[in-house]
């Protein structure tokens, strides 16, 4: 383990050890659902900074920027890098050139000034660009695997983590009150994550490090260093700290999604089977901070709306290369067998040429077709349903999907944020509407103090 990252463990073991000490508070008075009036109590436990899998990188790698440390190398003023991995047979090797100043770098290596050992180099340094894109100032290459690509982690305190979370979330010219509601929504998922992530962690076997604690897509949160705006940090500064909370008083998995097309869903019954696929944002704690939750503009807009229309013989190849179906499986027919108390599609029903039937949940089958065909399980299949007693040539040979909204429909809806807070709602209100058991509370700064001190 480099030398680096022992801290962000201490950070996170902080956390863990503070959270407990939170719920010996949770005995004082608190009025659950009021989100409005409180003034925020003071829950300790805040990880220092965060690590995040920002893009694999192929083969060599370029650094700039001032001031540069590489392990134990330090270079002072700007320079330029140039960083080579190297696994012979056991011995994994990073070798480290320098490219002279007057050079535009191109194939140039540059002299060598350094061999740093291991399948992890930890670089610092201020205006770092890795192969061109500006990157945080705390960086990590790592190789996981014999044949895995190097991955670009970052280590980012969690508030310049959200500005760059909220940019990419939300646009830029939405009210600032959905994006003050996104950056309280923000943190609280990622705290609550970043604890599942390392209790994880924790259970499995000694000797297995973990190299970043979340992923910069939809499988966490859309993350760009690059692509910060004024307004996202004005909202995350505005709300410094500030978490949903659950009965507990825990950080809350607070979910949310682009556009739920009416009604908001309980997270159980989105992630209804466990070991799917597309489940990534994994099982969830908090369901009884969340409610059923109509949003009227979702459901009158034509915004949301959308078609997918496909073969029953693309659509059999596609399921049976997505494992949905066995090999040989030719789809007859397709249908929603249960529903969500939102009316989401839970679970469907593949019948096959002979008979054979085959279920699976409606999450997966976004996850087989794709979540930009499939946006989101608020959908009928319109056609693709044959009577079973009829012949081959009476089923259709297209299937037809239509549905309302984007994403998986847990938890805050982007877009019925927006409508909110054009209407004059204020973030407390929108949070209040879509996570109506929970209350927002304030982290102390004390964890990030000790985090100071201890690196
Ligand atoms: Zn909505």
């Amino acid at each position: 383990m480099s030398r680096s990252f022992r801290p962000a463990i201490f950070a996170l073991g902080f956390f863990l050890i503070s959270l407990s000490a939170a719920v010996a508070l949770a005995s004082a008075p608190s009025g659950r659902a009021d989100t409005s009036s409180v003034a925020p109590a003071a829950i300790s436990g805040a990880p220092g900074y965060v690590s995040v899998r920002l893009r694999p990188l192929k083969g060599v790698v370029s650094v700039s920027g001032s001031d540069i440390l590489i392990g134990s190398i330090s270079r002072p003023g700007f320079s330029k890098i140039k960083i080579q991995f190297e696994k012979l047979k056991a011995k994994e090797e990073w070798s480290i050139f320098e490219v002279a100043s007057d050079s535009s770098g191109g194939s140039d290596l540059g002299k060598k000034i350094a061999t740093v050992l291991g399948r992890k180099v930890d670089i610092r340094g201020s205006g770092l660009r890795v192969d061109l894109r500006p990157s945080p100032a705390h960086v990590q290459l790592v190789v996981k695997g014999p044949r895995s690509p190097i991955q670009l982690v970052g280590f980012l305190d969690l508030e310049s983590y959200l500005e760059g979370v909220v940019a990419s979330e939300v646009p830029r010219d939405w009210p600032m009150e959905a994006l003050k509601a996104q950056a309280v929504a923000a943190r609280s998922f990622t705290l609550a994550r970043v604890r599942e992530r390392m209790s994880a962690a924790s259970t499995q076997r000694s000797g297995k490090s973990v190299d970043w604690l979340l992923e910069s897509s939809v499988i966490d949160q859309v993350f760009d260093f690059d692509r910060k705006h004024s307004r996202a940090s004005e909202a995350v500064r505005a709300t410094r700290g500030e978490v949903l909370t659950d009965s507990s008083r825990r950080p809350m998995k607070a979910h949310y999604h682009a556009d739920c097309g009416g009604r908001v869903d309980l997270p159980h019954e989105v992630w209804t089977s466990a070991g799917d696929g597309s489940s990534a944002r994994g099982s969830d704690g908090g369901v009884a901070e969340y409610g059923a939750i109509i949003d009227r503009g979702c459901a009158v807009s034509t915004r949301n709306s959308w078609r997918f229309v496909t073969t029953r013989a693309d659509l059999s190849r596609e399921l049976r290369r997505k494992q949905l179906v066995p090999s040989g499986f030719e789809v007859a027919s397709l249908s929603v067998v249960t529903r969500t108390s939102g009316g989401r599609a839970e679970f469907l029903q593949a019948r096959s040429v002979e008979g054979r039937e085959v279920r699976f949940s409606g999450e997966r089958l976004r996850a087989a077709l794709g979540y930009s065909e499939i946006r989101s399980t608020l959908f009928d299949v319109v056609s693709g349903v044959a009577p079973s007693d009829s012949g081959e040539a009476a089923r259709p040979v297209t299937v037809e999907i239509v549905g309302r909204g984007f994403g998986h429909g847990a938890g805050l809806c982007q877009w019925g944020s927006r409508q909110l807070a054009s209407d004059g709602k204020t973030y407390r209100e929108i949070l209040s509407h879509y996570y109506p058991k929970s209350k927002i509370e304030q982290l102390q700064k004390s964890s990030e103090q000790n985090l100071a001190r201890s690196n």
